[in-house]
């Protein structure tokens, strides 16, 4: 099977104005991405930009004003398993062990009996086998996110959809999940969207880089990250890119980073 791709054409996306509910604001203008199959491609922008209102458009939870959004030739219309998401917060129901939680979405698409036994593999490929029996409160935030990345990859997804996955860890544990998500998605290739406000995360773990403009957000550019694999964050490539990445997020000379929510660690 050829791997989906995704592709965003000429979305636009407006919201009601929080000054005056009459008129409306512009939160997404004309914006088309592609992301080919088993490509993982990050989104960057200031906060603001419009990352989440794509990403919510791309999970079927919004519909655009205008423009269209597409997996492989089917439009997306709704919401479906057929799109993982994983945000932040792993969301873990708290009075389910890992295994269940794991399990959930095939209960609920009634094909826990025909799949049962991809269960265990996907605890082995997270590294949970052990905790399979374990409840959420006994888990570290790395567990508990690769309990999520688990339970979203288990529904087979064609696009995952990853919202600041890593967000909440603190920085060894990131960086060694960062490996362990770029490992995951290469060997089921996955096409993945990561919304990522780290630059370093960005090109460690990126096949391409989209930069947003901030409101109302338009793509700025795509660089590609032509860097073989397993990435050196010290190598001159790296930091050459990461170099001209804050080049064009204007981090260079008198813009202050913390002002539009981007980080660079
Ligand atoms: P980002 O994820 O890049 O921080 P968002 O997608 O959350 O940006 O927001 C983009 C813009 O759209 C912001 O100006 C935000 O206030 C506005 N917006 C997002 N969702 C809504 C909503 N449901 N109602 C009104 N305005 C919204």
């Amino acid at each position: 099977m050829v791997d989906p791709s995704l592709r965003v054409r000429e979305v636009t996306k407006t919201f009601p104005a929080p000054e005056n509910s009459l008129t409306r604001r512009l939160a997404l203008d004309c914006v088309s991405l592609t992301i080919d199959g088993g490509e993982l491609v990050s989104l960057v922008g200031p906060s603001g930009c419009g990352k989440s209102t794509l990403l919510r458009l791309i999970a079927g939870l919004d519909a655009p004003d205008s423009g269209d959004l597409l997996i492989a030739d089917e439009p997306i219309t709704g919401p479906s398993a057929e799109r993982g998401l994983v945000f932040q917060d792993p969301s873990l129901f708290p009075w389910l062990t890992v295994r269940r939680n794991i399990e959930a979405g095939l209960v609920a698409r009634g094909v826990l009996e025909s799949q049962r036994a991809e269960v265990a593999e996907f605890m082995r490929l997270v590294g949970l086998d052990s905790f399979a029996d374990a409840y959420p409160h006994h888990l570290s935030g790395g567990m508990a996110q690769r309990a999520a990345l688990a339970r979203a990859l288990i529904n087979h997804p064609k696009v995952l959809l990853l919202d600041e996955p890593l967000g909440a860890l603190d920085a060894f544990t990131r960086m060694r999940m960062q490996d362990e998500v770029v490992r995951l998605l290469q060997a089921r290739r996955t096409t993945s969207l990561l919304v990522t406000h780290d630059i370093d995360e960005a090109i460690y773990m990126s096949d391409s880089i989209v930069i947003m403009t901030p409101r109302p957000g338009r793509i700025d550019q795509t660089i590609p990250v032509a860097l073989s694999r397993p990435r050196d964050r010290g190598s001159s490539d790296f930091l050459a890119l990461r170099s001209h990445i804050l080049q064009v997020l204007h981090f260079a000379g008198s813009n202050d980073p913390a002002q539009n929510g981007l980080v660079a660690t």
